[in-house]
């Protein structure tokens, strides 16, 4: 690989990372009505939610609390209209906790996903960090050339006939300028990629300094990432998350 993909591979990699980041964090859906009417932009999971026990979506709404305020809760509409008629779960669910598991399902799915810090880390061992193994085996070949030589002479030497080896030096000499050449350029490559080697594990240090979790609802960032929330039962609740696996947050 050139010096130059070696160079700028991990920075690439990191400028890709950081898009992917400023991609899901600033995207957001429209925030207009469908031909169905799912979406206000009022609330970040309205249409998305579905019950897990008649497939009908559930809806927002609000329960007066014993304090006289409100509390909103998410129901099934066919419980709403239909009562225990027809299905007799599907639970109603306080909307901070419908919140707070698609947030944990967000960040189980992104730990998976996003993991960054291995991924680079993997990148610069792999590609970046110069490969000292190699110049090890040039050097132990010009060696074994130089010996190679030195027995050669010793020979041509006994037998007092220099001109017999003539081809066999021709070869071994230029076998040890090629490879006196590799281990220059091994050596350069070395100290040049010193510089950008700092430079990775400064970019490393911030990724490790970075917590990509989330901690709180993010109306757009919730809206562009998750595709369906199944209220499965009254224990589970499935959140089906963009480009991830389904995720099941138990015990909500
Ligand atoms: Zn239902």
């Amino acid at each position: 690989m050139p010096v130059e993909d070696k160079e700028s591979f991990p920075v690439c990699r990191f400028n890709r990372v950081q898009t992917e980041i400023a991609r899901r964090t600033s995207l957001r859906k429209p925030s207009t009505v469908d031909e169905k009417g799912k979406y206000s932009g009022k609330y970040a999971l309205t249409g998305l939610v579905v019950c897990g026990e008649c497939g009908t979506a559930y809806r927002r709404i609000t329960w007066d609390d014993k304090n006289g305020g409100k509390v909103p809760v998410w129901r099934c509409v066919n419980r709403l209209k239909n009562g225990k008629k027809f299905f007799k779960c599907s639970p109603t669910v306080y909307e901070d906790r419908l919140h707070q598991a698609v947030i944990d399902a967000m960040n189980q799915a992104f730990d998976v996903e996003n993991d960054v810090k291995s991924v680079l880390r993997k990148s610069i061992q792999n590609v970046l960090l110069p490969d000292g193994q190699r110049l090890t085996e040039h050097e132990k070949k010009k060696a074994d050339l130089r010996k190679e030589i030195g027995d050669l002479l010793d020979r041509s030497f006994k037998e007092n006939d220099y001109t017999k080896y003539d081809a066999e030096f021709k070869r071994l000499s230029d076998e040890l300028s090629a490879v006196s050449k590799e281990i220059t350029d091994e050596q350069e490559r070395l100290s040049e990629c010193a510089e950008s080697i700092a430079n990775v594990h400064d970019i490393l240090d911030e990724i490790e300094n970075t917590d990509f979790r989330l901690d709180t609802f993010d109306e757009a960032f919730v809206r562009h990432s998750i595709e369906q929330v199944t209220i499965v039962d009254k224990n589970r609740i499935k959140v089906k998350i963009s480009h991830a696996e389904s995720v099941v947050i138990e015990n909500y």
